[in-house]
């Protein structure tokens, strides 16, 4: 789901004070954010219609199943951030959670998982907290939207004709494991393999390919 980065920090707020245990009520979610309590209010309304919370005045702000995902997800990146900052580059605070919780609204699926990846999968960050497990497998991506190198599994082909055959007689099917190996010049074309054979994929026919990214 795309949100804006002023609804990510709502939701980290009302998933920190869960954690707490702790109601997200207007009022507390508005002195942590710094904002008035009737900005939250609309807000509230918001997420609610979208999905990613329920809201009740006596009992606050609650996260949907959705809602938790879209938060841990972020926990996920600022995390993973702070760690690679650490490691890496041999960053302190206060710069590290800084600049954490500027890269976490902008950072990408894709190379959060090539960074947790890097790191060989840590499950705590330089702080000692746990890193909340990728739930990028649920997410679904257009082939042609995957970077190369990163296996992932096919959940839907295209629907009739050629290239539907195609796929079929290729055993390029649902369920399977996949990654790009090759992206020709102007994405045109892309080369997938199941590291036991080869296929071509056109950037027509990769629109109409549903993956998720498998996650070891
Ligand atoms: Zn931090």
């Amino acid at each position: 789901m795309d949100l804006s980065r002023t609804q990510q920090d709502y939701i980290k707020a009302i998933w920190n004070l869960d954690q707490l245990d702790k109601k997200a009520k207007m009022k507390v979610v508005a002195d942590i954010l710094l904002v008035k309590p009737p900005t939250v209010l609309a807000m509230f309304r918001q997420l609610s219609k979208l999905g990613i919370i329920s809201y009740d005045k006596r009992e606050g702000a609650k996260l949907t199943v959705a809602g938790r995902g879209e938060a841990e997800q972020l926990i996920r990146k600022h995390r993973l951030i702070e760690t690679f900052l650490r490691s890496v580059l041999k960053i302190e605070e206060p710069l590290l959670h800084d600049e954490a919780e500027k890269l976490e609204h902008v950072i990408s699926d894709q190379l959060i998982m090539k960074i947790d990846e890097y790191l060989n999968y840590p499950s705590t960050d330089p702080h000692g907290s746990i890193i909340p497990l990728s739930r990028v497998g649920d997410i679904q991506y257009a082939l042609h939207e995957v970077e190369p190198d990163i296996p992932f599994k096919i959940i839907q082909i295209p629907m009739a004709g050629k290239e539907k055959n195609y796929c079929i007689d290729n055993d390029f099917l649902p369920g399977s494991e996949w990654k790009i190996k090759n992206v020709g010049p102007k994405n045109e074309s892309f080369l997938v393999t199941n590291s036991e054979v080869y296929l071509a994929i056109s950037d027509h026919m990769a629109e109409k390919i549903k993956v998720t990214i498998i996650r070891r």
